[in-house]
């Protein structure tokens, strides 16, 4: 059967092309390299959670690497730090040792699971495994696994894997934090409007109710007077 190193960006996201590459009939081999995980406990979860998937799948796994200090790495961007354009500078290290690692250890083909994530910009990703196909002579293997998204979802819930809730470097937590602390202040804002409203309209039905009581009284006065 002909082997694959899958470049594995984390647990849940390599669960799909996993299942899908074995149902090709690739025997695979997953990598967990991605250096830029920010901060080092976080990268420990996606490390550790990348080791369950492994043991769950009975899958061989080999690690490189560690977390790298989250302000270094964007002072090594030398000022591209821009979402998309970043990444780009974020996937080539990843592809490039993935792509000499396949050689070195003899694979028929790479690949990586960074093409399973909605999330990421899947053309340069495309675009920078083929640069480091050629640059190492090492085959790429392309598939979009991104059709699988909701059965990847599924299934890293039911095995109860640590899910990320930002891409991993530093420049996207804390976008992500901004995202959040954003929706938060949305929601309070909507909150408030919502009560303000409702406060609105008590106060017109109050009113109205008071009309109708005055209208009531004065029509029983002016009944009682006998005047019209
Ligand atoms: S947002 Fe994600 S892909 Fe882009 S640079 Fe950061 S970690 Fe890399």
């Amino acid at each position: 059967m002909p082997r694959i190193l899958l470049h594995a960006c984390c647990g849940p996201c390599s669960l799909m092309p996993l299942v899908r590459l074995r149902e090709e009939g690739w025997t695979v081999t997953v990598f967990f390299f991605n250096p830029n995980i920010h901060p080092a406990d976080e990268w420990k979860k996606r490390r550790d959670a990348m080791r369950e998937v492994a043991a769950r799948l009975n899958v061989p796994l080999l690690e490189e690497g560690e977390a790298v200090n989250g302000g270094l790495w964007v002072r090594a961007l030398g000022g591209v730090t821009k979402e998309g354009e970043r990444c780009r500078l974020c996937y080539r290290p990843r592809m490039e040792r993935t792509a000499r690692l396949a050689r070195e250890m003899g694979f028929d083909a790479f690949t990586t699971s960074l093409l399973y994530s909605r999330y990421q910009h899947h053309e340069t990703i495309m675009d920078e495994a083929e640069r480091a196909s050629a640059l190492h002579a090492s085959p790429f293997l392309y598939r979009d696994f991104r059709p699988w998204w909701w059965d990847g979802i599924a299934m890293s819930k039911e095995l109860g894997i640590y899910r990320q809730k930002w891409c991993g470097c530093i420049l996207s937590m804390k976008e992500a934090l901004l995202q959040q602390k954003e929706a938060a202040e949305r929601k309070a804002a909507q909150k408030a409007e919502r009560a303000a409203r409702l406060a609105r309209e008590a106060e017109e039905r109050r009113l109205k109710k008071e009309a109708v009581a005055a209208k009531k009284a004065l029509r029983e006065r002016t009944g009682k007077n006998g005047v019209r």
